[in-house]
């Protein structure tokens, strides 16, 4: 196959690979995942740099269950255009509902009542298919070019540019390489930081999308995110649809890596397992839920027809970033547990950052990365240590711990509550954080 596309880049390399910012006309972006889109489109209209993607994948994907967008993430996606076609297909869902293991209500809370009075934006609850697919639309309308089924197979620098290569033979060549694709990064693999692995969290995931047709009446007056410990890990519940007519929910808990190690058939088998079985073992851990909560939940988890396993992999911190002309972010860079639901929004931080400081007088990419870098570390760590302290309330507990931390948890959302702890801005902080405060 020839070359996919050509490229005359001006000779704007200083001795020594030092690269001009003035330079940059193209962007090959490597991934079409949110972060892959939202660095194309934020990169084409602020920056007035070329975009073209490459996926793996050959065709785009309709996997997935739901993710959370807090304020940090939704006031970056309105600056990019998108709140409004997103708002009408996810739920705002801020409010947090904990019960009990009896199924009645020990403490509620808005998680977004002060980052929504300084951003604007609270949480959005959105099935992982209607976010890609508004990326998707916005893409096509800006006529960013999209190939499928490249599997990235090199990556070479000289003084003219970046060339990334692919098994069909293809190739591409740019001013600026951004490695989007993910956790198992190919462009971390081979080029930024080969020694970096995914490292196994001791957490997985089960989760599922239930029609409210086929539930309940009540389950379509559910709202907000409505969580229960179990001894065996934690339930949720929660609306994923403005029209309310689908709730996502999820069991996280503790798991060892299967017998055989951590291998792919090793996970595939487990995961197996787990899909036949967790239903009767949810069912068994929250028998003596009662009430409407309870008759609600177990109701959703006996009309589940389909289950997805995921077990959650991150990335340690302190990996390496950037390399000449290539950048990686979002989970490329530094995925995460999901339990502090700031993956997309870490992303969308990254492509403002980076754009931010392609507009600045930096002058040169190489020190642009090594801003961005001493900018995004700590934010990035700080965030990543959330999730893993939120993953920690998964773990196995025995059941004289469970009731005590059911009478911690009222007693503290009940002090919250009475004390107005939330109009301080207590734990929400990190939500009303302006990435583009904090380049200039
Ligand atoms: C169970 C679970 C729940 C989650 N819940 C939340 C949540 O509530 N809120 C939240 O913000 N985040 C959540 N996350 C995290 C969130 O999904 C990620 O942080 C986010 O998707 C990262 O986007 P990304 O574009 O960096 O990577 P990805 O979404 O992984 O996208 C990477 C893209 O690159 C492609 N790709 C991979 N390899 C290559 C290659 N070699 N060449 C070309 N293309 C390639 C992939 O096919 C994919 O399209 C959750 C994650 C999990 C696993």
């Amino acid at each position: 196959m020839s070359q996919v596309q050509k490229v005359n880049t001006p000779q704007y390399t200083l001795p020594g690979g030092i690269y001009l910012i003035q330079s940059i006309i193209q962007v090959v972006i490597i991934g079409a995942g949110p972060a892959g889109i939202l660095a194309a489109l934020r990169l084409q209209r602020f920056n007035h740099i070329s975009p073209i993607i490459y996926e793996v994948r050959s065709e785009p994907t309709t996997l997935g269950g739901a993710v959370g967008i807090p304020s940090n993430g939704l006031r970056l996606l309105f600056r990019l255009g998108l709140w409004d076609a997103l708002r009408e297909r996810g739920a705002e869902t801020s409010t947090l509902s904990v019960h009990a293991i009896k199924g009645q209500v020990i403490g509620n809370m808005d998680m977004t009542s002060w980052s929504r009075e300084k951003t604007g934006f609270g949480y959005l609850r959105i099935r992982r298919v209607d976010l890609m697919e508004v990326l998707y639309e916005e893409a096509r309308k800006a006529g960013i070019p999209i190939h499928f089924s490249k599997h990235l197979t090199g990556i070479e620098e000289d003084n003219k540019g970046v060339t990334v290569t692919f098994s069909d033979g293809s190739s591409d060549k740019a001013d600026l390489l951004l490695g989007c694709d993910g956790i198992h990064s190919m462009v971390r693999k081979l080029y930024v930081d080969p020694n970096t692995e995914p490292q196994y969290s001791g957490i997985s995931n089960i989760y599922s999308l239930v029609p409210t047709s086929e539930l309940p009446s009540a389950a379509a007056s559910i709202d907000g995110l409505n969580v229960m410990l179990t001894t065996d890990g934690l339930l949720a519940i929660s609306p994923c649809r403005a029209s309310r007519d689908m709730v996502y929910w999820f069991f996280s808990r503790e798991l060892a890596i299967p017998p055989g190690g951590d291998t792919r058939d090793g996970w595939e088998e487990r995961g197996k397992q787990q899909v036949e079985t967790i239903k009767s073992i949810v069912l068994d851990l929250i028998k003596d839920s009662e009430g409407e909560w309870g008759l609600t939940i177990k109701e959703s988890i006996r009309q589940t027809n389909t289950l997805r396993f995921y077990p959650v992999y991150r990335l340690p911190t302190g990996g390496q970033w950037s390399k000449g002309r290539c950048l990686i972010i979002g989970d490329a860079a530094h995925a995460m547990q999901p339990h502090a639901s700031q993956g997309v929004s870490m992303a969308l931080e990254d492509i403002f950052m980076l754009s931010n400081l392609l507009d600045s007088n930096l002058g040169s990419l190489n020190e642009a990365f090594r801003v961005y870098e001493q900018k995004r570390r700590h934010r990035v760590d700080e965030m990543h240590q959330l999730a893993e302290r939120n993953g920690g309330i998964r773990k196995r507990t025995p059941p004289w711990q469970l009731w005590f931390k059911e009478i911690a948890t009222s007693g503290v959302l009940g002090i919250y509550n009475l004390f107005g702890l939330g109009k301080l801005g207590l734990g929400q902080k990190p939500l009303a954080y302006d990435v583009e405060e904090d380049t200039h």
